[in-house]
């Protein structure tokens, strides 16, 4: 009877799996990337993973699996076996605004995952290509306004931080441009400069250099107070738009991954966030490096709740409105929602600000 109870755990992995978790890992970990590569988290996993090899010992490959605005290469990432060989960069996308756009979304951004740890904040700027005739945000409103559905935005799909953050802007201007869909801002930039698409709202670490090298211009970043990588770009908050908003990127592993294995990745993550070229690298690209307590899997865990319940009624409440009412009623109602009913004060603030 003993032999056979034996041999049943050998079966079922029980016995393993502790042995699997102490060794771990003995072989190379792939890390997705749900977007296109030379984007904001490609560029993040691939500076953050650098590190994290060197302590795990054993090289974190990058897969990139871009579509639909992340959700392919996340909901493979739920999928794949939890043994820490498999983990994913997701984001503020992935984990928060998905839910709220795709009815039938695979993954349940909550439950589905064992959170390894945030790996770096990202605020959002918005940006043009450098011809574009705008030389600042009230000038670029205005002409956004005028142009309608010829302004082109770009995006990286439905879900996308690039997405969520754009309807929101859009919605807080009152315009309705066409949306460019693409698999991640790396290929949107691109066409960015060489000045094919207008404008989008992005992650920090994407747009940086193009900023500093004059090959994209950069009208405002979406934060009270300017970053130390790009001083020279004004605030929303200084300029009296009501619209701030910041994004992350941070690193999941599939639900059932086991809690050594978890804690090895979260340990090799809270080193290379301690090193001194990944901080470097990160901060130069304006990355918001994280602090000790909000590097943890629990502080990621209540992170990715918070942030579904922020951007579920948001993003629902500006897709409700765009189909029944004005413009104009969208935006008061989406910074209503956004600011805790604080639509009287957008309207009366920033339209006189502009006047
Ligand atoms: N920043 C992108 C987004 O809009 C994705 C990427 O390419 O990293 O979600």
């Amino acid at each position: 009877m003993k032999r056979y109870l034996i041999g049943l755990a050998a079966l079922l992995g029980v016995a393993a799996s502790p042995a699997l978790a102490q060794d771990y890992p003995t072989k190379p970990i792939t890390m997705i990337v749900p977007f296109a590569a030379g984007g904001p988290t490609d560029i993040i996993a691939r500076i953050v993973s650098e590190h994290m090899s060197r302590v795990l010992g054993q090289q974190i490959i990058v897969e990139n699996v871009a579509g639909a605005g992340g959700t392919t290469g996340v909901t493979r990432a739920a999928a794949a076996a939890p043994d820490g060989y498999t983990i994913v960069m997701g984001h503020m996308g992935t984990h928060g605004a998905a839910p709220a756009l795709y009815p039938n979304l695979k993954y349940n951004p909550a439950t589905d995952f064992a959170p390894v740890g945030l790996a770096a904040g990202t605020p959002i700027l918005i940006v043009a290509r450098k011809t574009h005739p705008s030389k600042d945000l009230k000038e670029f409103i205005d002409w956004a306004k005028k142009a309608g559905d010829k302004a082109n935005n770009a995006f990286a799909g439905v879900g996308s931080v690039s997405h969520s953050t754009g309807i929101l802007f859009n919605s807080t201007i009152g315009t309705k441009p066409t949306m460019i869909p693409y698999t991640g801002t790396g290929p949107a930039l691109n066409d960015m400069v060489s000045g094919q698409v207008d404008y989008m709202t992005d992650q920090i670490v994407n747009v940086v250099s193009q900023i500093q090298g004059g090959n994209i211009k950069a009208f405002a970043i979406a934060l009270p107070e300017r970053s130390p990588a790009l001083p020279d770009v004004p605030t929303t908050k200084e300029l009296g738009l009501d619209y701030q908003v910041s994004a992350w990127n941070a690193i999941f592993a599939p639900k059932g991954t086991p809690p050594a294995v978890v804690a090895k990745l979260s340990d090799a993550l809270d080193k290379a966030l301690d090193d001194a070229n990944t901080k470097k690298r990160l901060a130069e690209l304006g990355g918001v490096i994280p602090d000790k307590a909000g590097r943890t899997p629990a502080a990621l865990q209540k992170l990715v709740e918070d942030e579904v319940a922020r951007w579920t009624p948001i993003l629902k409440a500006a897709m409700a409105n765009e189909k029944k009412y004005p413009l104009k009623i969208t935006c008061a109602n989406l910074t209503g929602v956004i600011n805790g009913g604080l639509a009287r004060r957008f309207l009366s603030t920033w339209r006189e600000r502009r006047a």
